[in-house]
């Protein structure tokens, strides 16, 4: 079956995909739009499919339904089989995808004009060969580097490989010849192949791909745990990069745009990861996100007997006292899947007629908005959600701070202690409440997996317990005073 639409038209049908993506991304902005964005932005990338679909006159459309019905059941599967905890691989994993196409996909096309010539590319390709065998290098770096570096992302999310930074020797100077070597390979490969008299020399290519899978490998493998936000913030973005670079290639303008938008999203997406945690934006483009160090006093040295634990009844008691409530969730409550119970305690507080906000660090939990998305499953009223500054100057004013399953995004060290990972990163200041109360099952550190000396503070009390059954208990004890 042969479809061909006109040129003009595609490009009028990718611009309504790019204003569906923009008009969708505002609307994820805030929960009551949420859904609606979503679907915006899948009719938009359906219109994207169809549009390429019949873009390229001949098609085997049995072969791409097929591939279109297997790959949405998968998705479909995925969406409602996934642990919310484990959102953050997913988003991985569908990062290292994306690039892993747009490099398969490059180096397909360079293969069909080696086996067919130049004349298989478009018009106005043919005119500037030297940008398609650039776009080609181009792509196929950036999208090995995110399959490669997301892979890694993976698996440390996972558990299935430590999450403790490894750095190489001498790690810039290596990163940065990987990174000059790929900008010569590609420089190469589009000098030699933009001649119409030599032969495509494959060996460039080859270079470029082992050159982007070992640094994929190395920029990833050096950053601890507690930075994985922002490599996946970047891979985002270098997923969305390699789209574009693919979209030069075969002059798909509606790749380009798009992969334009979700690159310059992913890049602002880490500058804000990067400015949450104070790390500097053109330092993790480098590949330094973890510092190389942590020297901290051991847990037993912090705590050594000065922990003051309670029971639910009593915190029900101090809170039956309290005007103003904070409560500050983290990790710990995604992994309780606490949020139902966290809202019958803010039903009871707020009933009783006291003011009740929820503090949200950009970074708590494991992907960015983790804590917003959980609250909104629970219809937490959004304005009752505040960010950082703001969470801050209710803090300084506040009688209680509940901090749910919260440990890192709390910890006073980040304030003081040069060598730890978490050094530098703006914390939620619950230890300007004037009690605080910290919910979590024993002493573990958090992710950064250094110790918090909030828990040995005067005014903080400790109820160690899973977070549901604590909250449980509370609610109960709230209720029965
Ligand atoms: P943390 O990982 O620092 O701490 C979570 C705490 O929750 C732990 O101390 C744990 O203690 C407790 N916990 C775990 N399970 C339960 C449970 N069932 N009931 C009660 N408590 C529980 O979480 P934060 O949210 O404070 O900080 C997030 C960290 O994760 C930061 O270091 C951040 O950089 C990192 N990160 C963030 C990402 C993001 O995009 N938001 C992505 C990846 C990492 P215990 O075992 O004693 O119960």
């Amino acid at each position: 079956m042969e479809l061909h639409l006109d040129p003009k038209i595609q490009i009028l049908f990718y611009l309504v995909t790019v204003v569906c993506f923009v008009f969708g991304l505002k609307m994820l902005t805030s929960p009551r739009t949420a859904r609606r964005g979503n679907l915006l932005s899948g009719i938009g990338m359906l219109v994207a499919i169809c549009t390429a679909l019949f873009s390229f006159g001949v098609v085997d459309y049995t072969t791409i339904l097929i591939v279109f019905v297997v790959g949405s059941a998968i998705g479909a599967v995925l969406a409602y089989a996934i642990d919310l905890r484990a959102i953050p691989q997913m988003v991985a994993i569908l990062n290292g995808f994306g690039g892993a196409v747009s490099a398969l996909v490059g180096v397909a096309e360079l293969n069909s004009v080696m086996e067919k010539g130049i004349s298989t590319l478009s018009a106005d390709m043919q005119r500037t060969p030297s940008l398609f065998f650039g776009a080609v290098g181009v792509d196929t770096f950036i999208g090995t580097l995110t399959f490669w570096g997301s892979m890694i992302a993976f698996a440390k999310l996972q558990g299935l490989i430590s999450e403790k930074a490894f750095s190489l020797p001498f790690k810039n100077v290596i990163n940065s010849l990987l990174l000059l070597g790929t900008v010569v390979l590609t420089a190469l490969l589009t000098l030699n192949a933009s001649d119409p008299g030599n032969p495509i020399n494959l060996t460039y290519l080859i270079g470029i791909l082992v050159l982007a899978t070992l640094l994929g490998l190395t920029l990833t493998m050096a950053v601890g745990g507690a930075d994985m936000p922002i490599i996946i913030a970047l891979f985002i973005s270098y997923a969305g990069l390699s789209a574009g670079a693919l979209g030069f290639t075969n002059l798909n303008y509606g790749l380009i745009m798009v992969g334009a938008l979700v690159g310059a999203s992913g890049l602002i997406l880490t500058a804000t990861m990067a400015k949450a945690i104070n790390r500097n934006f053109w330092g993790i483009i480098l590949g330094n996100i973890t510092p190389p160090t942590m020297v901290v006093a051991g847990a037993d040295d912090i705590y050594a007997g000065r922990i003051k634990s309670t029971s639910a009844e009593e915190f029900a008691m101090i809170l039956e006292a309290a005007n103003s409530v904070c409560i500050v969730p983290g990790y710990g409550l995604a992994v309780a899947q606490a949020q139902g119970t966290c809202r019958d305690l803010y039903n009871e507080l707020t009933a009783d007629g006291k003011q009740v906000t929820f503090a949200i660090h950009p970074v708590a939990g494991r992907m960015p908005g983790h804590m917003n998305v959980l609250l909104a499953e629970v219809d937490i009223p959004y304005d009752k959600l505040l960010e950082l500054d703001d969470s801050n100057a209710f803090l300084g004013d506040c009688d209680v701070a509940i901090i749910l399953g919260a440990n890192d995004v709390v910890n006073p060290l980040a304030r003081t202690a040069k060598d730890t990972p978490i050094y530098g990163m703006p914390i939620l200041d619950v230890d300007k409440a004037r009690t605080v109360l910290v919910i979590k099952r024993s002493l573990s550190p958090g992710f950064s997996g250094i110790p918090n000396p909030l828990f040995i503070n005067d005014n903080t009390l400790m109820l160690f317990k899973d977070a549901k059954p604590a909250l449980a208990e509370m609610v109960k004890a709230y209720r029965e005073r």
